[in-house]
């Protein structure tokens, strides 16, 4: 058994993107990166700010909007307008989840789809779908981190890939992501009857379920390649969707929590950003 060091090849991955922003300020105009914030939730705070300094830290110009809690609808609108018409600006990422009073939905579809780093706007999802290839077309960033991950430890082509979880976030996007490359997949979620049976099946095993080490050692295959993409809070302990140590005596490769999936989410987005400022140019 081996673990995936997330960390360490978020890190190697950086060191490319560092490069690419250089060569790219260079040319005229780093990168710019804005991220809005709607209230104080300490988790979005954390997270907002890891994307700071990591976009800071490659030369990625970043602002970040934080909102009052109770500002109206109308008036993030009239942010995510006046960013999508600003030049320097090359990807928006509104901060999920947002306030009971804000539609989601609107917020994602207002945002430029050619500024959309998130990859949530229904045009570059439809493009995953439909498997556009032509133009520009953004992937979510925890998906496309969690493709770098199993790339780089087995073969996808023909595997057998299970992933538990289908929301528009995670499952969805890695069920297409797999499916593309030729894995056959099978996508489970709370109505699945047996999900032992399916999560054994998996040479490929990716869990975003958000249950605290839904996944243990008897449900995973010998051999298999484990992503746990569950952050769970525990006692005050960051836990996983994967029971980790029991696990780890039956896969080939897995993931930990802290330290695994989470590093690479960022590296995604800074390489999203990059992708937007490549299609916008200088
Ligand atoms: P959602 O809550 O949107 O979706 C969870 C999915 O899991 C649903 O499809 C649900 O099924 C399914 N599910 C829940 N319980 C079970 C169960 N007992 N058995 C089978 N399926 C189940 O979560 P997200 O996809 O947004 O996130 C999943 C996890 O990944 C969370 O812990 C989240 O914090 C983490 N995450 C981590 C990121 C990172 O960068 N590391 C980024 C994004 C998320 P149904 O559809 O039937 O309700």
């Amino acid at each position: 058994m081996a673990v995936i060091d997330g960390k360490k090849i978020a890190a190697e991955i950086r060191t490319e993107l560092k490069a690419e922003v250089e060569e790219l300020t260079g040319e005229g105009r780093a990168p710019g990166l804005s991220v809005i914030m709607v209230g104080q939730d300490s988790a979005s705070r954390t997270y907002v700010n890891m994307k700071k300094k990591v976009a800071k830290n490659l030369g990625i110009k970043s602002d970040v909007y934080v909102m009052e809690e109770d500002i109206p609808e109308a008036e993030l609108f009239d942010l995510i307008d006046n960013l999508n018409n600003d030049k320097t600006v090359d990807g928006i990422l509104v901060q999920l989840p947002l306030p009971d009073h804000i539609n989601p939905d609107q917020v994602i579809e207002t945002v430029e789809p050619d500024k959309d780093v998130d990859g949530f706007h229904p045009l570059n999802s439809g493009r995953l779908f439909n498997g556009q290839k032509e133009g520009l077309r953004f992937e979510p960033c925890t998906p496309l981190g969690i493709m770098e991950l199993i790339e780089r430890h087995t073969e996808i082509d023909g595997a057998r890939a299970v992933v538990v979880g289908r929301s528009n976030i995670v499952g969805k996007p890695v069920f297409k992501l797999l499916l593309d490359q030729n894995a056959t997949v099978t996508i489970c979620h709370s109505h699945t009857k047996d999900l032992e049976a399916e999560t054994l099946k998996g040479d490929i095993l990716v869990v975003a379920a958000g249950y605290p080490r839904l996944v243990n050692g008897d449900m995973v295959k010998e051999g298999a390649t484990v992503i746990d993409v569950g952050v769970n809070r525990v006692n005050g302990e960051l836990v996983g969707d994967v029971d980790f140590e029991s696990a780890k005596k039956k896969a080939a490769y897995i993931t930990p929590v802290p330290g695994g999936v989470g590093p690479m989410t960022i590296t995604m987005l800074m390489k999203n950003t990059i992708k937007a400022r490549r299609y916008h140019g200088a």
